[in-house]
């Protein structure tokens, strides 16, 4: 049943995408719901709406159209409800399924260790998923930065960001320290402090299982399991096992193992088969950098994602234009990797390109590919053309420095 808003008003003509056949069904007019964002939100959200509503109208020549739903969290939504989240927020995402984001402040003393772990947490958005590739003219600090395109399946539960952690000398890192050395026969020193890193085999297989997906519906070409299983057997190590297991049973005839390549295949890989291989998380830093070209989808527990992510991202440039969505079985919030950058926010300033990707992304999760790809283009060409932000204009020699709004014009301009 749809739920009753208090304050969301539902955009009229705009229909509710479905669920058909464990697929979501893609009506022309979607209802998505879109969470502004605070600080650098506001000016970066306007930016993205245009330029996605500007290539959706070009592409489908009218007959497709987003019909976005203002939802609220952050500081409008405190305005309008005393709240930070208000429940309907949450309520409107989970019906219609695909969602929009700018970046949220965390408020001090609101009871929340953060806005964005909140909305993961209650949505169980388990995977956070960051594609991460090379747009050319944007400067980056390695020699070959095209040959990056990788997209990172970051795990978003569990690991050490559980939150199960107790301070030094308090009264339960003492009980737990006592209990461990005693019942466990270990020696943990009684200063320490404590955390646990829990790692299971369903946010495991969830993770891994929408990682494989990903990489058969883009038709790539592998999946790493990317994990420090030499050390923690138990947790990083299982991540590995249970990952392998999922491949095997339940993606049988579409995946292989790399010892399978050798020994079935002699190295040649057959043509509609992906090849599951995994790689020890300090090795697959080295490997990122000098045989990029090597992966495609990296599949990862929550705290290597982490790294993982804005390490990529360096090689091409930086987090300025990385985009991401956090993800269920089929929920997907798309939003901003960066934050709300309060000293920029209302000043028309800064790079939208992370929120504007994240559209495209969102995009493609419609099924919208040729929307997406014109947007993808653009930008390209806005680059090329050397019209960028102050971020990308303080390193490009000879660039025209441009505001958002100006820059997103440029972007629509340039699409064909
Ligand atoms: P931040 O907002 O990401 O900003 C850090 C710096 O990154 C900015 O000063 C700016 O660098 C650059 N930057 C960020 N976005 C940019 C853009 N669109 N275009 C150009 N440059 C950009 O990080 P923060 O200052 O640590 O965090 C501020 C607030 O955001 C905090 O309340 C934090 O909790 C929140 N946050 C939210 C999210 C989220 O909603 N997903 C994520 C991270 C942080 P220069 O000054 O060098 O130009």
């Amino acid at each position: 049943m749809a739920p009753k808003f208090k304050k969301i008003v539902i955009p009229a003509g705009g229909q509710r995408i479905t669920i058909k056949n464990k697929k979501l069904s893609i009506p022309n007019k979607p209802i998505i719901p879109v969470i502004e964002g605070d600080g650098i939100g506001r000016d970066i959200m306007k930016a993205t709406r245009i330029v996605l509503d500007a290539a959706v109208k070009k592409a489908y020549k009218g007959r497709k159209k987003i019909a976005w739903m203002d939802v609220y969290a952050g500081e409008n939504a405190f305005k309008l409800y005393k709240e930070w989240i208000p429940q309907e927020t949450f309520d409107a995402i989970k019906y219609y399924y695909v969602a929009l984001k700018g970046p949220l402040t965390t408020p001090i003393g609101g009871g929340f260790r953060s806005l964005n772990v909140t909305l993961r947490q209650v949505l169980n958005l388990y995977a956070c998923v960051r594609p991460v590739r090379f747009f050319k003219g944007v400067p980056s600090p390695v020699k070959a930065p095209e040959k990056m395109d990788v997209c990172i399946f970051r795990e978003n539960t569990e690991d050490v960001y559980s939150g199960i952690e107790w301070k030094k000398g308090t009264k339960d890192a003492k009980k737990v320290i006592n209990w461990i050395n005693k019942n466990m026969k270990k020696n943990i020193r009684l200063d320490s402090g404590i955390g646990i890193k829990p790692i299971s085999v369903k946010a495991t297989k969830d993770l891994v299982r929408k990682a494989i997906q990903y990489a058969i519906e883009h038709k790539l070409k592998s999946v790493t399991l990317m994990h420090k299983g030499n050390i923690m057997k138990y947790t990083e190590g299982a991540f590995r096992d249970w990952g392998y297991q999922l491949a095997a049973k339940e993606f049988p005839i579409r995946t292989i193992t790399e010892d399978q390549l050798w020994d079935k295949y002699k190295g040649k890989q057959p043509k509609n088969k992906i090849v599951i291989k995994d790689r020890i998380a300090d090795s697959m830093f080295q490997q990122i950098l000098t045989r990029t070209d090597e992966y495609d989808v990296i599949a990862t527990p929550n705290l290597n994602g982490d790294y993982m992510s804005d390490a990529a991202a360096a090689q091409v440039g930086g987090l300025g234009m990385a985009p991401g969505a956090n993800m269920a079985d089929f929920i997907g919030l798309f939003e901003a990797t960066h934050g709300t950058a309060p000293k920029y926010a209302d000043k028309n300033m800064v790079n939208p390109g992370s929120l504007i990707l994240s559209g495209v992304m969102m995009l493609e999760y419609l099924g919208w590919d040729k929307a997406a790809t014109m947007i993808v283009k653009a930008v390209e060409k806005t680059i090329i053309k050397k019209t960028v932000t102050y971020d990308l204009h303080r390193m490009m020699k000879g660039a025209k420095k441009l505001s958002t709004s100006k820059y997103a014009e440029a972007i629509i301009s340039n699409m064909k």
